[in-house]
């Protein structure tokens, strides 16, 4: 497994947390405790969604929600 590497300043000090989204996808979110970058990462893979975190903050508070 590749140490994890703040890609924004270069940092191992990152932290990573595997979430599970309301619609039932895995992310990884990463947080550099050097420069306080925070990243995602779905599929192995970077992705730039803002809206990840609102998500992931709220979802606790909704696992009730019924899915179908
Ligand atoms: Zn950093």
């Amino acid at each position: 497994m590749a140490a994890l590497e703040c890609p924004q300043c270069g940092s191992r000090n990152v932290i990573n947390i595997n979430l599970t989204m309301e619609d039932g996808e895995p992310v990884s979110f990463y947080s550099c405790h050097a420069c306080d970058k925070r990243w995602w990462n779905k599929d192995g893979e970077p992705i730039d969604l803002p809206n990840v975190l609102e998500l992931a903050k709220r979802a606790p508070k909704r696992s009730a929600k019924p899915k179908a």
